[in-house]
């Protein structure tokens, strides 16, 4: 049995009047996932627990089927463990975005203009060794990057930038926030010297690093993941999930769906039994309220992606699919929220209800926690 786990980052929605009333879901042309959906079952799932932030690094912990609220730490610490750093308990690890904050203290852009990592690399260095010492900062992917400080700067109440976008940039609050304050001031006269669309760096999302059993040790597969987002390769890295590294696969609208396909097939046929695709197109479009590319990433998907994805895996044998995003990403709110989202789980062998996968058709289903789905997924029993 091969398992397939696709995650379309932020896909969920709400009805919007530019699409007459319905969500990009509804409104994109998927056949391959109408047709799942009619043969599988779908439901709600609670990928983001009460009182822990909409995050990717919660959704996506959900996904991969640990509970977050028992290994959540924080969202930079799983990042860091993509870059290849491993924490000591007194080190705490802070998310540092390059951001552009308008001149009357609007948070424009919370990517920074979106540099490529090749350009973000200098500022970060800079940032090093003019700021560092005490804390050390370290090369992400594009705007996302990591700072690392003692232990006793965790005490900080920290917004999101992304929650923030074309609204007042809402400072960090608590004993840890002089320090920060102190960085993200100073960051700006060293970032002024790159003439970058981001002007000054936001730190977020801090946390010490989560100790967290294998992925093998517990649900007994062997995993693998591709995904452009550097913490959904930490939480491969924080769980033993191998993480391919996929030319092409990117963060942005420009990414490459088949290479991403042709990867989990590659690795389904060499052993490995469970593959998680994740895909941030959906999730950008989101945060941009670009409503068209929204709908164009769900189609890429399905053309991309599930088409083929689904015609291999029937020659290879009996297969299971759990589809999901890790949170809603609203167009008209550019930013996560934790509603329920829909799932979708699929079995080769066994004809489901069937259903139909929008946010509509589930409104009323009941509510299941997000992290007992990959149990469901791998179980003895069918899932659907
Ligand atoms: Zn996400």
């Amino acid at each position: 049995m091969k398992y397939v786990v696709c995650v379309p980052d932020g896909c969920a929605d709400e009805p919007l009047d530019s699409l007459g009333g319905r969500t990009p879901l509804e409104v994109a042309s998927m056949p391959t996932l109408r047709s799942l959906a009619r043969r599988g079952r779908v439901g709600r799932a609670a990928v983001i627990p009460v009182g822990l932030p909409a995050g990717s690094d919660v959704g996506n912990m959900s996904i991969f089927g640990y509970d977050p609220a028992r290994f959540h730490t924080g969202r930079a610490p799983i990042e860091a463990a993509a870059l290849g750093l491993k924490l000591g308990t007194d080190q705490v690890a802070y998310r540092c975005n390059l951001v552009t904050i308008g001149a009357d203290g609007t948070m424009v852009d919370f990517a920074g203009g979106h540099p490529t990592s090749d350009d973000a690399m200098p500022i970060i260095k800079a940032l090093d060794e003019q700021l560092g010492g005490e804390v050390r900062f370290h090369a992400g992917v594009e705007y996302r990057h990591i700072m690392v400080a003692p232990a006793t700067w965790v005490d900080a109440e920290c917004t999101p930038p992304h929650d923030l976008s074309d609204k007042a940039a809402v400072y960090p609050t608590g004993p840890a926030a002089p320090h920060l304050q102190r960085l993200m001031d100073a960051s700006r006269e060293v970032l002024a010297a790159f003439g970058s669309k981001a002007n000054q760096i936001w730190l977020w999302g801090q946390g010490f690093q989560p100790q967290m059993p294998s992925f093998e040790s517990v649900f007994g597969r062997r995993a693998a993941l591709t995904s452009a987002v550097d913490l959904v390769r930490g939480l491969g890295v924080l769980t033993d999930v191998a993480v391919v590294d996929v030319p092409g696969a990117t963060a942005g609208y420009d990414n490459d769906y088949g290479a991403q396909r042709d990867a989990a097939l590659r690795a389904l046929r060499n052993g490995t039994d469970v593959f998680i695709i994740h895909v941030e197109a959906s999730d950008e479009a989101g945060h941009a309220g670009d409503v068209a590319e929204k709908v164009r990433s769900l189609e890429l998907w399905d053309s991309e992606i599930l088409t083929d994805l689904v015609s291999e895996l029937d020659g290879m044998g009996p297969w299971r699919m759990l589809l999901l995003p890790d949170h809603a990403t609203p167009l008209r709110l550019k930013t996560h929220t934790s509603d329920p989202v829909p799932y979708l789980l699929y079995d080769s062998e066994v004809t489901g209800p069937g259903g139909e996968y929008t946010e509509r058709f589930v409104a009323d289903s009941p509510v299941f926690a997000g992290h007992d789905l990959m149990a469901q997924l791998v179980g003895t029993r069918s899932p659907v």
